[in-house]
């Protein structure tokens, strides 16, 4: 953990491979108005530590009713146990600020003075923190563990200052704190800057001014997309919370061809559009009409996959969305290209080998729902019990082959070509969403009623009418009023 890139070993600031101290060296160059950290110089790190203190002391001793006790909150995620945000700290500023300012003092690292190599950067440093003021330090899922025969951890001043840029440079609520990084710099700066403007609303207006339902991956996938384009790379969110009792770190990441399948869906018309009905269906309104979800993060967010494989993906989202019975029925226009999307990242994004997935098993699971007995709504909903098992969707394969041929129809597939969707080997499941998305679309070409009250378009209602110069991975609008 203790690599340092971008920047020489003789610079007072830098940037490790350490996710938190990583996230809080490139919010430390954004405050100080450095084009790198290279170019950060001690008086830069004198003016952010004044202003790291000013903002902490503000904070901590503000009333629980000002906006300024949001940032409290935030401080309180991090650094539990510190002297910002412990219950018995002084309330008064003038008591409270030697202390905070002690957090930053310069190493003394001259002759005689005892040393170790920074936790973080391997600079000899002669301060040793404790967990308290070192975020995620005393988790179960530590990053970090103790050096053998110190009281702490040594952390040289740039990374004292980092750890504790940290809040600026991540996108922070009242309990978490969701730091990015990723194999492109330029993406993890954009995100960190965006949140340096962020920081700066919360700390003057509270969280009341920031968008309900924002999530941290609309920031990520906007900056990856500026900034990443056509090359493949990854975005990894750590995202970090502390209730008072455990702190827990959750990872996730999206696959390095995330960002090429970003620009592909912002260049592709059908594509687009599938965006834009996926991002419409995840906003959620309550009872008087108020946005609480956003949309557009909610999608975003789908391209993230936890370490523990836990959480929706982009393709189970559009499996439920074209597979589940809903309340306004899709035009087939809509079902098309959203089928399109889950083929397209199933195939670019996922890996999946759609080219295995067979056509004719789908028609013959089509023609069955179609023609068997009793009504298609029942057959189809016998379909969609099984869609996913590979057993049971095994056996109604058998059934319908049989019930075809006795009624003497066509029978457009048979045990060889649906031999791989029914398998438990990797892929075969994401293979049977598709192949669920490709019957229902037959059936609608078919005419076939699926169970959905058909309704007519409602897109301009929606405000979907497509423009083809708009951005579609936008990150929030900085002028965004609360909705
Ligand atoms: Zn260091």
């Amino acid at each position: 953990m203790s690599a340092v890139t971008g920047s020489d070993a003789s610079a007072v600031l830098a940037v490790t491979l350490h996710p938190l101290q990583r996230a809080g060296a490139w919010a430390v160059v954004e405050l100080a108005g450095r084009g790198g950290a290279a170019q950060v110089t001690p008086a830069d790190i004198d003016a952010v530590a004044g202003r790291l203190t000013a903002d902490v002391c503000a904070a901590a001793t503000a009333a629980k009713e000002d906006a300024a006790y949001d940032w409290w909150k935030v401080l309180f995620a991090l650094y539990p146990n510190s002297k910002a945000t412990h219950s018995k700290r002084s309330r008064e500023r003038r008591l409270l600020e030697p202390d905070i300012a002690a957090l930053f003092v310069p190493d003394q690292v001259g002759e005689g003075a005892r040393t170790w190599p920074c936790t973080f950067c391997s600079r000899p440093t002669g301060t040793v923190w404790t967990k308290s003021a070192l975020p995620l330090f005393d988790t179960n899922k530590a990053l970090n563990t103790l050096p053998p025969g110190v009281a702490g951890w040594p952390v040289c001043r740039g990374c004292r200052v980092a750890i504790w840029a940290l809040p600026y440079g991540a996108w922070v609520t009242a309990g978490s704190v969701t730091a990015m990084s990723c194999d492109e710099e330029a993406a993890e700066r954009r995100f960190v800057s965006r949140n340096v403007l962020r920081a700066r609303r919360i700390l003057q207006a509270g969280f009341g001014s920031q968008p309900t339902g924002a999530r941290p991956e609309r920031e990520a996938v906007a900056a990856l997309w500026q900034v990443a384009g056509q090359v493949p790379r990854a975005a990894t969110l750590w995202h970090f919370k502390n209730d008072n009792q455990e702190p827990l770190l959750r990872v996730t990441r999206t696959r390095r061809a995330a960002s090429q399948f970003l620009a592909r869906v912002q260049g592709n018309e059908p594509l687009r559009r599938a965006w834009k009905l996926l991002a419409r269906e995840l906003t959620r309104f309550d009872g008087k009409g108020r946005r609480i979800t956003d949309g557009q993060g909610e999608a975003a967010g789908l391209l993230f996959e936890a370490e523990d494989g836990q959480g929706r993906t982009l393709l189970m989202q559009l499996y439920r969305l074209l597979l589940l019975p809903r309340e306004r029925a899709w035009a087939l226009e809509e079902r098309a290209v959203l089928t399109r999307l889950a083929f397209d990242y199933a195939r670019e994004v996922l890996g999946v080998s759609v080219a295995a997935y067979p056509q004719p098993v789908a028609e013959l699971l089509a023609d069955w729902i179609e023609h068997g007995s009793g009504s298609p709504r029942g057959r189809l909903a016998e379909y969609r019990s099984v869609a996913l098992s590979d057993y049971k969707l095994g056996q109604l394969l058998v059934r319908a082959q049989f019930r075809l041929a006795l009624d003497g129809r066509p029978v457009a597939a048979g045990p060889q070509e649906w031999e791989p969707l029914i398998t438990q080997r990797p892929r075969a499941w994401e293979q049977r969403m598709l192949l669920a998305a490709a019957v229902v679309q037959l059936l609608q070409e078919r005419g076939v009623p699926i169970g959905e009250r058909p309704e007519g378009d409602d897109r301009e209602a929606a405000g979907l009418e497509d423009d083809s110069d708009e951005q579609l991975f936008s990150p929030y609008d900085d002028d965004q009023e609360v909705m």
